[in-house]
């Protein structure tokens, strides 16, 4: 099995396929919910989904951006939707005019560019929030909510007669209960935990984590953009999430590498809620 065929992880009812390793590959998708954060090269597993979320454009993460829309053509799907930092919209338009030059072919697409704390609805009871990130290039991160109406303690255990007269003399019967279910970073120094206060409390936070041991300093991945594990540890106590996935780290690190320097320096009290994403 070629690495590009990706790897699955699960917590609860989250389902989730891709792979990421620093430099070379991200995206990591949620099938049941045709979505993924970030392309990579545009690997089968992404090609029939229909929501796609770019964190910045570097080519590890946006490389398959036209590739799938060209499939999308080809295998007469609707077209693709792509949100992806607003600066990114032209400079991507330009690359898809290049590729419709060559192929002398128009191709049918959507770009949309966000910036930080932008909702963009998925579903009725879903919907995706954007948060700034820090990285050497306009990024993003995307969170994917849940939103479910809960009938107000005060009328629990009413019959449905009387909830109706409620209803008609105009209360407001309902809450609406917000859960930020997964935030997914793409590449970003540590700082956007300091003012996304949602993403810490996200059931499954997606960590980038490029550089885990002193084979590069903090200052290393500070200087490319990127967190450093170092950086992560003294935050855990913070982060409410059930659990942490750590991607993006470095090619340096093989897989069984990465997961004995996790267990090695992660603290025992903290260490059935982190763990590294399978497909790299
Ligand atoms: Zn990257
Ligand atoms: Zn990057």
């Amino acid at each position: 099995m070629s690495v590009e065929a990706g790897a699955a992880w699960s917590y609860q009812d989250l389902n989730f396929f891709g792979n990421s390793l620093s430099g070379i590959r991200t995206s990591i998708t949620m099938p049941e919910h045709s979505l993924a954060f970030d392309v990579a090269q545009g690997f089968p597993y992404t090609l029939n989904l229909k929501h796609f979320f770019i964190t910045h454009g570097h080519l590890d993460h946006a490389a398959g951006i036209p590739y799938i829309i060209s499939q999308k053509a080809m295998t007469s799907q609707l077209p693709a939707r792509f949100y992806m930092p607003a600066s990114l919209v032209e400079p991507m338009t330009k690359i898809m005019k290049i590729w419709a030059e060559i192929e002398k072919h128009e191709y049918q697409y959507y770009f949309q560019g966000v910036l930080s704390d932008e909702i963009i609805p998925l579903s009725r009871s879903l919907f995706i929030k954007t948060f700034k990130t820090h990285h050497r290039v306009d990024s993003i991160g995307y969170t994917l909510f849940q939103k479910k109406t809960k009938l107000q303690a005060q009328y629990l255990g009413l019959g449905r007669n009387e909830i109706v007269a409620l209803r008609q003399s105009g209360a407001v019967l309902h809450n609406e209960i917000e859960t930020p279910l997964v935030s997914f970073t793409g590449d970003t120094q540590i700082e956007f935990l300091d003012t996304c206060d949602w993403v810490k409390k996200s059931k499954v936070l997606f960590l980038e984590a490029t550089y885990l041991d002193d084979r590069r300093t903090i200052q290393n991945a500070r200087d490319w953009g990127h967190t450093h594990l170092d950086e992560i540890i003294p935050r855990l106590k913070d982060l409410e999430c059930e659990k942490i996935v750590i991607i993006h780290a470095s090619s340096r690190y093989s897989n069984a590498e990465a997961q004995s320097i996790l267990k090695k320096k992660i603290p025992a009290e903290f260490l059935d809620r982190v763990e590294l994403f399978p497909g790299r």
